[in-house]
């Protein structure tokens, strides 16, 4: 009989191919924060004092996110906060923004819901109506983060917390890697700063937690999550990557592991020749920290006849 590697215990949830480790929920669990723990402090993530906003979409990696930062707010180490974005996808964002809400309202927390159509006047759906658009996820991650950095400002938070998890983290950086932009890559990592003051210092704190176990996560602690996929998921090239990395993982259990710690080896070197390319300045339209004069979201808003709503 399988029973937990760690206590004992017979009802184990989840069979760890990389290590060969059983473990029952409450071992797992404890295993899961244990990890982003060090992650935490290996990185020097937080501070005691800090205030931390979390990108809470209401899907699984955010809310894990936010339950485990939610231990550090009780201990009195960080205070919380959060933002959700309403990108206005019809069918699909109500439901994230309202179990983002539940989960803040739950934890008592300030919480804002930031829509890009009172941000732009155009929300998502409307500019994919456009002929010529540069795809969905492009438009959604440039608009995204300005309104996170600026939210980020509005909240006086010193760190913002995103959810990325191992297979985000590995598929950015092949993804990076396959279409040569190097300067990118070496913007990647556990935490984000700029030179720019305009700007909140980014950390991932479930950088190294796989997917598959951030759902788990949820499942035992029984915290609901907005499941459903994002009907213009399909159109990006990283879900492409994502499947030939999940692929490789069925033979090679430890492969977005690998991709990351030799990441983490070479970043230093890549950074020497291939620094990052965040701040010159600020937009001559909106403000916001950026590397040319006009802001990417600034450049996108012109090309769609729109511009941002100060
Ligand atoms: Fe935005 Fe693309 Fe993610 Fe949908 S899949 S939420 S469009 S980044
Ligand atoms: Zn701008």
């Amino acid at each position: 009989m399988v029973v937990c590697t760690k206590c004992g215990n017979p009802k184990v949830v989840i069979s760890r191919k990389q290590s060969g480790q059983f473990l029952c929920s409450d071992c797992f669990i404890e295993s899961i924060n244990k990890k982003v723990q060090q992650t935490i402090r290996r990185e020097n993530l937080i501070q005691k004092g800090d205030k931390v906003m979390v990108a809470l979409s209401g899907g699984k990696d955010s809310v894990v996110t936010l339950d485990i930062l939610n231990s550090y707010y009780k201990r009195h180490v960080i205070d919380l906060c959060a933002v959700t974005i309403d990108e206005g996808i019809k069918g699909y964002r109500n439901e994230g923004v309202s179990i983002a809400k539940a989960h803040a309202k739950n934890l008592g927390i300030e919480h804002k819901v930031v829509k890009f159509k009172d941000c732009f006047s155009i929300d998502l759906d409307e500019i994919m109506e456009y002929e010529n658009h540069r795809g969905s996820c492009t438009y959604c991650g440039v608009f995204r983060r300005w309104i996170i950095n600026r939210t980020a400002r509005e909240f006086n938070a010193t760190k913002i917390a995103t959810g990325h998890n191992l297979d985000d983290e590995s598929q950015a950086i092949l993804m990076n890697y396959l279409e040569g932009n190097i300067n990118n890559l070496s913007a990647l990592g556990a935490l984000t700063t700029s030179k720019s003051p305009k700007f909140t210092p980014k950390i991932k704190p479930l950088r190294e937690i796989p997917e598959k176990e951030i759902g788990l996560y949820a499942i035992v602690k029984g915290l609901d999550v907005h499941l459903a996929a994002c009907p213009y998921a399909h159109e990006s090239f990283r879900m492409e990557v994502g499947n030939i990395l999940k692929d490789l993982s069925k033979q090679h259990p430890t492969i977005m592991y690998s991709i990351l710690k030799g990441y983490d080896k070479i970043k230093p070197l890549v950074r020497e020749n291939y620094p990052p390319q965040f701040h010159q300045g600020d937009c001559v339209k909106c403000g916001e920290p950026s590397s040319n004069e006009l802001c990417r979201a600034c450049t996108f808003l012109e090309e769609l006849g729109h511009e941002v709503q100060l």
